[in-house]
């Protein structure tokens, strides 16, 4: 293509640095710029991108389209997995005799590998993740709700520093901790009961996200070996996380661990994290030719899951270096029996 127009917001902040819900822009092959946002955000947009022309615009696809139109560029990148119909429509008729191309997670793919900045803001992600589960273990006694837990999650991870929460908590106590994304309900929480936690804090547009499983005695050996055995598995995958290897082996390792103890496993091992909670690279069983390189965020979620009983699951949110995935989730992995 002779140039790229780049529409998801979130790649739109990955290349400029702005932050606001509209923008859109435009990279020609010379690495001339035009950046698009509308009224709203002119004032923020001369902060955030004051080094880059900035086109005044509500339509800002359809404006960078006729600017490159205009350019006379023959071949105009657009990002498919964000291009709607009706936008398709649009950008064709605003860009006349050029021609759009679609194009696949190019700026993904160049987000998947983070610089020392982004990992220290993903660092203090999971510092204040870490935060709230210290705060949360106090609190964890009968009688409360998932709900109640959902909320105090959330209110302590705001007061250690946190911008929004990366995502909704999960919270799960008992059976409903079986379901692997259940949703927090007015459940109380019961003595003998698995407690799993899945939640994580953003900060500066990057998301943690970490998962562990406590419980309430008196503690079954039931959930005992479930929690020793995603335990182990969950340390094996971190350590075979090195650079160079590939993305699915990761995941089959965890998938061939659990199935020698007879559970099955029934979503992917982990996801690339970043400025968005689930990215590339992803951990999972579809065909995938991703290899695993320095510094590239991944969660590592292995879980064993008993309908009608309960399950663990244990994530941290890590980065792979040469050593195998260095975490930076930190809290106690072993099962805390409150
Ligand atoms: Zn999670
Ligand atoms: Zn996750």
């Amino acid at each position: 293509v002779d140039a790229l127009l780049v529409t998801d917001v979130v790649n739109v902040r990955y290349l400029t640095g702005f932050t606001g819900s509209n923008a859109a822009v435009l990279v020609q092959r010379d690495g001339a710029t035009v950046f698009a946002t509308d009224g709203r955000y002119l004032t923020q947009a001369s902060e955030e991108v004051p080094d880059v022309e900035t086109v005044d615009s509500r339509a800002v696809a359809t404006a960078l389209a006729q600017r490159a139109s205009a350019a006379g560029v023959s071949r105009l990148g657009v990002e498919a997995a964000h291009v709607t119909l009706s936008l398709h429509r649009q950008l064709a008729a605003a860009a006349g005799s050029t021609r759009l191309v679609a194009t696949n997670a190019v700026v993904e793919r160049q987000r998947t590998v983070k610089d020392e900045t982004e990992l220290a803001l993903l660092a203090e992600a999971c510092r204040i993740t870490d935060a709230a589960f210290a705060d949360i273990l106090g609190q964890l006694v009968p009688g409360t709700t998932e709900r109640e837990v959902e909320w105090n999650l959330a209110t302590s991870m705001r007061h250690h520093g946190a911008e929004a929460l990366a995502f909704d908590s999960i919270v799960a106590f008992g059976s409903n901790s079986a379901i692997p994304h259940h949703q927090p309900t007015p459940r109380p929480l019961e003595r003998g009961d698995l407690v799993k936690l899945d939640f994580g804090a953003r900060y500066a547009g990057y998301h943690a996200d970490m998962t562990r499983t406590v419980a309430l005695r008196p503690v079954a050996d039931w959930q005992r070996e479930i929690h020793a055995v995603v335990e182990t598995v969950q340390r094996e995958c971190r350590e075979a996380a090195l650079p160079g290897a590939g993305a699915g082996d990761i995941d089959s390792l965890a998938r061939q661990r659990l199935h020698e103890v007879g559970h099955v496993m029934p979503h992917g091992l982990g996801h690339g994290v970043g400025l968005e909670v689930h990215e590339l690279p992803f951990l999972s069983p579809e065909p995938t030719t991703a290899m695993l390189v320095d510094r590239v965020p991944v969660t590592v979620e292995p879980g064993v899951y008993l309908p009608g009983r309960g399950g663990v699951r244990i994530e941290d949110t890590t980065v792979v270096t040469a050593g195998g995935a260095e975490s930076l989730t930190r809290s106690p992995r072993g099962l805390i029996e409150l």
